[in-house]
Formats: structure tokens, C-alpha cells, sequence
């Protein structure tokens, strides 16, 4: 069977919800990271190196012009999210923000916004304000970095914040009936089998409307790059990754959307591992293994099903 059959993807969620195919624009807000400029600290998380999934020079175009020029390289949709994916994109004032999203907004083709942030950095004035657009009947997502639901590991990565501050942001958005999609990514150091099987339980417990997985990307110019480098880390083969991502997806209920179930990168910005160049292989073997265990939310009883 093929992924949309086994997997709630984002995809197929938002074509059955809005009567036609919508896709993500991503876009470079400028921003920064308070895990960057000091204000946190100054390393980044031990994973990131920003320049390895934006397009850093895009941050010198307005909002206007960038998405004019990624509409170009999408032919398949009519209507699109603007996705604020690079750095922080809730660290601002409310009133920059509140500019920059709406220049994104304005176009007529604009179904709403995927923002992507920590959850350390989102105000109640930032959600007052997604959840504004929300009820002038836009899409909103609110991208939450977690990575993991382990203290040890989110201390270890370096990113600034426990699994508590997660929990308080979320709990914050659901008040206001905002969908949250939270990031997390498997292999990453110090964490075994079943960690990132614990992590998805812990999420799931608190609620959570979509999910964005993928492998431990170890990229040029970040901590962990160098630690590879130097023969000091250890990266997870692609069969490790695909059992893991096959037990989360099983485990999560079928009305999680799934916006992504790995991801590649390029060389000579990907260090390891070597399969991560081709998401393909990944999403293959994941829906390989689905098959023969079964779908999304198999595991709690009630597998997902492709609406007719
Ligand atoms: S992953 Fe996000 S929070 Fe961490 S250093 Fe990179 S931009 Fe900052």
C-alpha cells in the first residue's frame, strides 16, 4: 500500500478540508533565535545549522517577493499556507509580526500560515493573534520545536528548554482552538529504541493536532557536525529509523496529521547519515513496514482509513 493510504498526511487532511490541494511556501521571516543571540545562549541547538534547510539568502527579499518566487516552483496547487520555518518566527514584537504575516496573508491565494517556533517563545499576544486569523476562517498551524519529551536529551542537545515549557505553550494554544504540530526527530544522541516511542506517547497525552518526524540529520557547521567529524558520534541506519517512525505512526491516533515522516538533505551540507540524502528510500520502507503491521493508530485499535 501506498503512504496516503497507511498515514494521515497533511496532504490529503488539507485537500479534504478545503475541496483542493493547498501547498506550503516557505519563507524567511529574518528572524533570529534567543538559543543564538545570547539571549538563551549563544551555540544553537547541538543539531541546527539553519543554512542547512532555509534558504538564508531568501531573508533579503520581502515577503511578497518570496513568495512569488516559490509559487513558481510549485505547479501542482491554486492556494498555498505561508510557512515561517526559518529561526524563530515568533521572535518579534507583535506588531512586526502581525506586518509580516499579514503581507503574507493578503494575497488572495493565501489559505493561512504554518508558523514554526519554540515553545519557549510564544506569547499569548502571538496566539491571540494566530487565533484572530483562525476565526476569520484562515488555516493556522503552530510548528513547535520539541525534538524530544526528555529532559536529558533536551539539556544535552543544548536547546534551552524542558519538556514543561512544551507542555504550557500547548496547553495555551488548545485554549484557543489552535492546531500544534510538533517537531521531533529520532536518533538523536544519548536515546535508544524506544525513547522516541516514549517521546510520541508523552505528546500524544497532552494533545497534539500534527506531528513532523524525521532522522537525526548530522549538518555541516553545527556542534554535532563537528562531534561526527571527529569520530565521536554515532548516527542511526535507516532500518533503525524507519522501525522507530513505523512504532510512532502506529501509536498515534488516526486524527493526527501527519505533516512529514522524514525528511533528506544534501550534500555537502548533510555529514550523515548517508541514506538521509534520499527521503525516498525512508518513506518506502515506512510504508513497507505499515503494510505489514498496519496503519496509523493500528496499535491503539482504531487504524486510520482513507476517507472515500
Ligand atoms: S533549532 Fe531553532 S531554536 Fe535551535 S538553534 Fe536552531 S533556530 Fe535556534
Amino acid at each position: 500500500m501506498e503512504l496516503h493510504q497507511l498515514v494521515n498526511t497533511l496532504g490529503q487532511d488539507l485537500k479534504r478540508r478545503h475541496g483542493q490541494k493547498i501547498h506550503k511556501l516557505t519563507l524567511h521571516g529574518a528572524f533570529t533565535c534567543p538559543n543564538r543571540d545570547g539571549t538563551l545562549g549563544r551555540g544553537g541547538c547541538t543539531f541546527c545549522n539553519v543554512a542547512s534547510f532555509a534558504d538564508e539568502e531568501a531573508q533579503h527579499l520581502s515577503i511578497v517577493q518570496q513568495l512569488a518566487a516559490r509559487r513558481d516552483e510549485v505547479t501542482r496547487a491554486r492556494r498555498y499556507l505561508a510557512y515561517f520555518q526559518a529561526y524563530t518566527s515568533t521572535y518579534a514584537e507583535v506588531e512586526y509580526l502581525r506586518a509580516m504575516y499579514e503581507e503574507a496573508l493578503a494575497s488572495a491565494d493565501m489559505a493561512g500560515l504554518c508558523v514554526g517556533t519554540r515553545p519557549d517563545c510564544v506569547p499569548d499576544a502571538v496566539l491571540d493573534l494566530l487565533a484572530h486569523y483562525q476565526s476569520q476562517g484562515y488555516e493556522i498551524w503552530l510548528e513547535l520545536g520539541l525534538q524530544s519529551a526528555h529532559d536529558a536529551t533536551l539539556c544535552r542537545i543544548n536547546r534551552g528548554h524542558d519538556f514543561a515549557a512544551y507542555v504550557e505553550t500547548v496547553k495555551r494554544a488548545q485554549v484557543r482552538g489552535i492546531k500544534v504540530c510538533a517537531h521531533l526527530i529520532v536518533g538523536l544522541p544519548g536515546e535508544q529504541g524506544m525513547d522516541s516511542l516514549d517521546t510520541l506517547h508523552k505528546v500524544v497525552d497532552v494533545g497534539v493536532a500534527g506531528i513532523k518526524l524525521h532522522p537525526l540529520h548530522v549538518v555541516a557547521g553545527s556542534t554535532l557536525g563537528k562531534a561526527w567529524q571527529a569520530g565521536r558520534l554515532e548516527v542511526i541506519s535507516q532500518e533503525e529509523y524507519v522501525q522507530a517512525a513505523v512504532a510512532m505512526i502506529r501509536h498515534t491516533p488516526a486524527e493526527v496529521v501527519y505533516h512529514r515522516v522524514s525528511a533528506s538533505a544534501r550534500k555537502p551540507t548533510l555529514l550523515a547519515p548517508e541514506w538521509c540524502e534520499n527521503r525516498w528510500s525512508a518513506m518506502t520502507a515506512i510504508a513497507k513496514g505499515l503494510t505489514l503491521e498496519g496503519a496509523q493508530g493500528s496499535a491503539l485499535g482504531h487504524p486510520f482509513v482513507l476517507p472515500e
